[in-house]
């Protein structure tokens, strides 16, 4: 296995976290994704700490690169609905106090649909809950996701989320995280042009703020902004541009995710390729 190259995918943490650490393991990751809880719900019970820390040491002990927690689907910082807004305050900031269970990780949100709302507006909404929520003491680096721009979601180009991180008071704690997905849907024609895209996220973001891969294939067209994921060479991306994504020099270290439609099992068929591929 090649051991500079992480790879993982969205697992569920309903058995408990060891037990996810442990699927993660027998499937050859040494990254993954998962909910801190019902991500269409903002319910969420509480956790069990010592299943916490088995977790932690079953990621040290095994050189996981940092595992990614996804905020709930549902969580809008930007809804027009103030009630909305505060119940997305909530949900984050009960979410990073669980994260300090796995201190040295990274908490990924969608940054929202702002509907109606002026862009600046959404801007400036979903920058003062950060700015809210950051404190010197916390121990995750927040992600914003590159969206593919379906609805009024906001993120459909990199310099929507520069104008956030812009006004971001703490930005050692913010990150980005590029879904191939989305940003193929958003319009960046990863297939045929990679490095002109990574080379337009360093001039609009920076390279440096960039700290996770979602690596999915896209059932559509660049530029469709639809957002619906395909098995990794079954989609419009295809395996080739997706292989490349994977061994990019400029993206060497990051963990690299699938959120893919398929279970364990199949993503640990997808990971094999795409390390046989990297090893080729
Ligand atoms: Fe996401
Ligand atoms: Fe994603
Ligand atoms: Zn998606």
């Amino acid at each position: 296995m090649n051991e500079k190259l992480f790879l993982g995918a969205h697992l569920s943490c309903a058995k408990g976290f060891h037990k996810m650490g442990e699927e993660a393991l027998a499937a050859q990751m040494n990254t993954m994704q998962f909910f801190l809880r019902n991500p269409r719900g903002a319910a969420a019970k509480a956790l069990d700490p010592e299943d916490m820390s088995a977790f932690y040491a079953l990621l040290r002990d095994n050189g996981f690169a940092p595992v990614i927690a996804h905020a709930p689907y549902t969580l809008n910082p930007c809804s027009p609905d103030e009630r909305i807004r505060a119940l997305a305050e909530e949900m984050f900031a009960d979410d990073l106090q669980r994260m300090e269970h796995i201190p040295n990780n990274l908490y990924n949100f969608h940054p929202g649909s702002r509907l109606k709302q002026p862009l600046e507006t959404a801007v400036t909404e979903i920058s003062d809950m950060l700015n809210r929520l950051i404190t010197p003491e916390l121990h995750t680096t927040i992600l914003l996701e590159t969206m593919s721009g379906k609805g009024s979601e906001v993120g459909r180009d990199f310099h929507e989320l520069r104008a956030i991180l812009d006004r971001v008071k703490m930005p050692e704690k913010v990150g980005v995280c590029l879904d191939t997905c989305h940003v193929w849907d958003a319009g960046y024609d990863i297939q045929n042009d990679l490095d002109g895209v990574l080379t337009e996220f360093d001039h609009v973001i920076g390279l440096d703020r960039l700290k996770a891969i979602h690596l999915n294939d896209s059932l559509n067209p660049s530029g469709s902004h639809k957002d619906r994921h395909a098995l990794i060479g079954q989609g419009e991306i295809g395996f080739d541009a997706l292989s490349r994504v994977v061994i990019h020099p400029a993206l060497r270290g990051l963990p690299f995710t699938l959120e893919t439609p398929t279970d364990t099992a199949g993503h640990a068929q997808e990971i094999a390729a795409l390390r046989k591929s990297a090893d080729a």
